[in-house]
């Protein structure tokens, strides 16, 4: 089970790290254009959950950019691991 699974996007914590990251980059990361609209972690989250507040972890994408695209086919965790909140 991800931690996208668990509900990690919807929690207050996630959505304020967002927010902040978002403040931060007006302006998408990777094409430097459009508007940052998503949050996206630059260490994976499933990879690095401690980050995942982290803001120095974080840029903002718009929705058209590749690396965002591949986050979102992220590689699900085997069976029987458990991600373990710090
Ligand atoms: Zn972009």
């Amino acid at each position: 089970m991800t931690l996208k699974e668990q509900g990690w996007y919807h929690t207050p914590a996630h959505r304020r790290w967002r927010k902040l990251v978002l403040q931060r980059d007006k302006i998408c990361q990777h094409c430097k254009r459009k508007p940052a609209t998503e949050a996206h972690h630059i260490k994976p989250l499933e990879e690095y959950p401690d980050l995942a507040l982290d803001l120095d972890n974080g840029q903002g994408l718009c929705w058209d950019c590749p690396e965002l695209t591949k986050q979102k086919k992220q590689v699900k965790l085997p069976k029987g691991i458990r991600v373990i909140k710090a």
